[in-house]
């Protein structure tokens, strides 16, 4: 069987191999940590860093395909993978990725909205702004443009002088961005193979906690035409950067039920976890389809469902695992731990996914498990 190559081994990278490996076939996996999630499925295991040249030349000489589980891979790694085999997502869109300021900026390009913001780059960057000028990004956010995730690197910011002083202490790039009142936030999953054959999961309701993804209720309590504008805007975005694998799109939704791109994340991505219970084919078999050619596969949801994660938070202070057994007793429920060694606060651990009737009632039952735990 034909090899594949990913770099990263976070819960992303297992539960991708897993995928792989059930579709026939064999994985190699680039990750420093020996002990990774997805080390332990791996027929392979390059225990290298990222960018170490010897196992990036590994990674693409044994592999018929690589991808990455992991948007801050170096763009650069993948555009040289692409000489020595089929690499998606490609460098350039993992690049517009992993910088808001050029993320928005093909935002734009494929004629979509953002939050209204200001690029910043360079120490005086903010300088030429008067008072005036700032305040109509504000109550903003100040986001770094790169490196940030579950909201760290982010500075909410109420006046110009707020917005000056965090700046200036970040001492990075970074996006200003107005803070909008969203009615709701609800994301898309695209797995686009060509200009001719892309396919987009049903539309997610995200729900945030202290800036980290807490659930997801699919399909979204939107009405119909709300969430297939979603999805078209996501597949135009997909079509804009000319993108192969799988792309996940977030939007706020306004109280005028205009929707707005917040960011994309060049990957399956953790909204996307409900698919692996609830759709014909899930996010990560779309990304071994689309990294090798295939056509994508349906997305038809086959029933309403609600992901919640699990993190650290809820293991004990010795590390001992939460009381499972409520859980387990749900024969609608099923739960996905990653085979992290270690519980810390905030540590996406795994999830689980209620499946019910309706979208409330999953949630409600959802919630109910939570509780137990
Ligand atoms: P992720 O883990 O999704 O990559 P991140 O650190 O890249 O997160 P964002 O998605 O930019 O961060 O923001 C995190 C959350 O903060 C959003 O999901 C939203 O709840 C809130 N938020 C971000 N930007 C805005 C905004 N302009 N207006 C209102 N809320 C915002
Ligand atoms: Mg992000
Ligand atoms: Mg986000």
């Amino acid at each position: 069987p034909a090899m594949l190559g990913i770099i990263g081994g976070g819960q992303l990278g297992r539960m991708f191999t897993v995928a792989a490996k059930t579709m026939g076939y064999r994985v190699t996996v680039l990750e420093p940590d020996p002990l990774s999630p997805a080390a332990e499925f791996a027929d392979v295991h390059l225990c290298a860093p990222y960018g170490d040249e010897a196992a990036l030349k590994a990674l693409g000489e044994t592999c018929a395909a690589v991808t990455t589980e992991f948007e801050n891979v170096d763009a650069n790694a993948m555009r040289a993978l692409s000489a020595l085999t089929r690499v998606s997502p490609s460098g350039d869109c993992v690049a517009v990725a992993q910088d808001r300021i050029s993320e928005k900026a093909w935002i734009a390009k494929a004629g979509l909205p953002t939050a209204p913001y200001l690029a910043l780059e360079g120490a005086d960057a903010l300088a030429g702004f008067s008072d005036e000028a700032l305040s109509a990004y504000l109550p903003g956010i100040l986001k770094t443009a790169r490196l940030g995730y579950d909201g760290k690197g982010q500075v909410r910011v109420k006046t110009p002088a707020e917005a000056r002083d965090a700046y200036g202490e970040l001492g990075v790039a970074c996006v200003l961005e107005k803070m909008l009142e969203l009615k709701l936030e609800v994301s898309a999953i695209v797995t686009r193979v060509s200009d001719a054959q892309s396919a987009v999961f049903p539309l997610a309701e995200n729900r945030h906690e202290g800036g980290i993804l807490d659930v997801s209720i699919v399909p979204a309590r939107v009405a119909p035409a709300l969430a297939e504008r979603a999805q078209a805007m996501a597949l135009a975005l997909a079509d804009a950067l000319g993108y192969v694998g799988v792309l996940a799109v977030e939007f706020f939704v306004l109280a005028d039920d205009t929707l707005v791109v917040n960011e994309i994340a060049p990957r399956p991505h953790n909204s996307g976890h409900y698919t692996l219970t609830a759709c014909v084919t899930d996010q990560f078999q779309q990304q071994v389809r689309a990294m090798c050619g295939l056509l994508p596969g349906k997305t038809t949801l086959l029933t309403s469902v609600v992901m919640v994660n699990l993190l650290g938070d809820v293991w004990q202070d010795d590390g001992g695992e939460p009381d499972w057994s409520v859980l387990m007793e749900a024969p609608n429920a099923q739960l996905h731990l990653y085979g992290k060694r270690e519980a810390r606060k905030g540590r996406k651990m795994g999830h689980f996914n209620v499946m019910a009737d309706s979208a409330d009632a999953a949630l409600e039952q959802a919630q109910a498990l939570k509780d137990t735990l």
